[in-house]
């Protein structure tokens, strides 16, 4: 690394479906935020999944769950995040691990994505252990139920949901 780049503001990505965000993302992007200089939330834009919300909604969600912090932007994109995160100058990637069973997983991705480009580096956060068990697709899947999901996503998310499965 040259002087150069080491003066550059330092960008982190952190990619995800978001489907929809929770209050574990959250914990997540404020721990980040506190790190870098900027954070770019970038949902990944994956064909092969057939997600609940599209992209615009899953933005909008983010953008007003985060309105707090000064230095987070929120973004899509398509194809390989190696790609992404070089056209957007970033230093690092940002996942989080709640458990040993994002382990192996993450752990591949992050190696593989080494291979792809050696500059960037993936950086693992952990949550507050109260949104280990978290994810979206449980969030989904109680809102579906009927189940009370007041402490997994911020007000909005919530009245999304449930016009989301009022239409289903
Ligand atoms: P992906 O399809 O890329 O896993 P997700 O939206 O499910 O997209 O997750 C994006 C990132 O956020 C992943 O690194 C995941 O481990 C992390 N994450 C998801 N839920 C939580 C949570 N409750 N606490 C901490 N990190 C989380």
């Amino acid at each position: 690394m040259n002087e150069m780049s080491e003066n550059k503001q330092k960008i982190a990505i952190y990619p995800g479906s978001f489907d929809p965000i929770t209050w574990g993302h959250i914990d997540i992007i404020k721990r980040a935020s506190l790190l870098f200089d900027h954070v770019i939330v970038a949902i990944a834009n994956n064909m092969n999944k057939q997600p609940l919300f599209t992209v615009d909604e899953r933005m909008e969600m983010i953008r007003a769950s985060i309105s707090g912090i000064a230095n987070i932007s929120v973004d899509s994109f398509q194809g390989l995040l190696v790609k992404y995160a070089r056209r957007n100058n970033a230093v690092a990637v940002i996942r989080g691990l709640r458990a040993v069973s994002d382990f192996e997983f993450e752990l591949q991705m992050a190696l593989v994505n080494r291979k792809l480009d050696e500059q960037l580096i993936t950086v693992f956060l952990m949550p507050h252990e109260k949104y280990s068990y978290l994810n979206s697709s449980i969030v989904r899947e109680l809102a579906s139920l009927d189940g009370n999901i007041d402490c997994f996503v911020p007000e909005i998310v919530k009245q999304k949901l449930l016009i989301k499965m009022r239409k289903k």
